[in-house]
């Protein structure tokens, strides 16, 4: 049987984004179609990830510069304006395309509607099996996704709090600023938070994501109640769509062989569980990783360090988020309105933007516990 240099188990952005960074020669496994994923997330990303993303900037469809961030639990109301664009809406469904046909330009080789049933390290390469064949591989990255059925059984997978997210369209029915983001944040009521992205004076996109087990389509008609209540009138429109939004860190990306990558190893950002961040920021670094592997060599140490400061910076925003959640629970209601303005909303950072999001002050220090997050790194 012949051996080929890596393979990608699933085609979601996670294992486009780290294949196109490959240098070795890749194989993509996907168990549905490629580009079809996206169409699960409305793809609110940073304007830095805009950057790191490669294509995106094509299927930009709106900018945001500034933020209503909103906490009925506190009667808190905080605006903030940033000086340059700090987030956008991109089209993740074409965005993927892109990088899919991209990735065939460059001799990727690209297989959909195969599942891969398992992947099974032997002796120096890695066996991949699929109902119709088998092949063995130099190095493999699991990027399927959540829930990670290969990366729990090679011991990859950690714990994550997995949570609803569902999303529609809206139309708007009047006055609403369209380059504002607006976010409702409420453990009590929503069991989480709903978001609303205006793309136009017209249509709009509006989110909740909130706990398993709650009626998340009841949330989100409960969100557009709160969303009226501070003056956005709107209509839902159109089929929701959505799927599991992640809380959690991962400690290690690799076992020898073996890597895993994007949700599959929780890389998200805690307090929103958008996932776009880590992989962006990730990707280059991961498949210099793999390419080292694949090539028979040990990653160098830069890259290693690299890759586990990316793992500590997504620790702390776990650790950051548990904690805004618990102290929510008990702060008293505080009845203010912030009015905030940044050079640039630090949509990415959790603690610099929450900072921001609720002083103004553009540095303020959070601490963390440094010794833990050494110990489990
Ligand atoms: C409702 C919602 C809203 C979100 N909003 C945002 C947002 O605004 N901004 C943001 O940054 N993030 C957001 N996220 C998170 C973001 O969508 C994810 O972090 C990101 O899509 C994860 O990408 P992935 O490639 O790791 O996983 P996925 O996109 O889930 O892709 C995994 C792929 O692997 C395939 N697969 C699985 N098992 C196998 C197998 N055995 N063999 C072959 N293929 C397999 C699957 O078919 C799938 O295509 C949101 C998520 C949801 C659900």
């Amino acid at each position: 049987m012949s051996e080929g240099d890596v393979a990608v188990v699933g085609g979601g952005i996670a294992g486009l984004l780290l294949a196109y960074n490959l240098r070795s020669e890749a194989t993509v496994f996907e168990a549905g179609t490629f580009g079809s994923r996206g169409r699960r997330c409305p793809g609110i990303i940073s304007a830095d990830t805009l950057e790191r993303l490669p294509g995106a900037l094509k299927y930009a469809q709106q900018f945001y510069d500034s933020l209503s961030f909103i906490i009925p639990e506190l009667s808190l109301r905080a605006e903030v304006y940033s000086k340059r664009p700090f987030a956008c809406k991109i089209n993740r469904a074409w965005h993927e395309e892109w990088l899919s046909s991209e990735l065939e330009n460059r001799g990727v080789k690209l297989v959909s509607r195969t599942r891969v049933d398992n992947v099974k390290p032997v002796e120096k390469s890695v066996k991949v099996s699929w109902s119709k064949g088998e092949r063995f591989y130099r190095a493999v990255v699991l990027a399927e996704g959540y829930p990670p059925v290969l990366s729990k059984k090679l011991g990859l997978a950690q714990p994550a709090d997995a949570r609803i997210g569902l999303f529609t369209s809206a139309h708007l029915r009047g006055e609403c600023e369209t380059n504002r983001l607006q976010v409702v944040y409420s453990p009590r009521m929503l069991k989480g938070f709903s978001w609303l992205a205006p793309l136009d004076e017209r249509r709009a996109v509006v989110g909740v994501v909130t706990e398993v087990g709650s009626d998340a389509f009841e949330t989100l008609t409960n969100s557009k109640k709160m969303f009226t209540k501070v003056g956005v009138d709107m209509e839902l429109v159109g089929e929701p769509r959505g799927g599991y939004v992640l809380r959690g860190y991962t400690r290690t990306l690799g076992r020898g062989r073996v890597f895993a990558f994007g949700d599959a190893a929780n890389m998200v950002k805690s307090l929103s569980g958008g996932g776009l961040y880590g992989i962006s920021v990730a990707a280059k670094p991961v498949a210099l990783m793999v390419d080292a592997v694949a090539s028979g060599d040990a990653p160098s140490r830069e890259v290693t360090r690299e890759v586990r400061k990316i793992l500590i910076r997504l620790y702390k925003g776990f650790l950051l988020a548990k904690r805004f959640d618990s102290a929510l629970q008990t702060i008293p209601p505080l009845g203010v309105k912030l009015d905030s303005k940044v050079h640039r909303l630090e949509y990415d950072l959790h603690e610099v933007s929450l900072a921001q999001i609720l002083t103004g002050v553009r540095k303020l220090t959070l601490k963390f516990p440094q010794s833990r997050i050494q110990e489990r790194n």
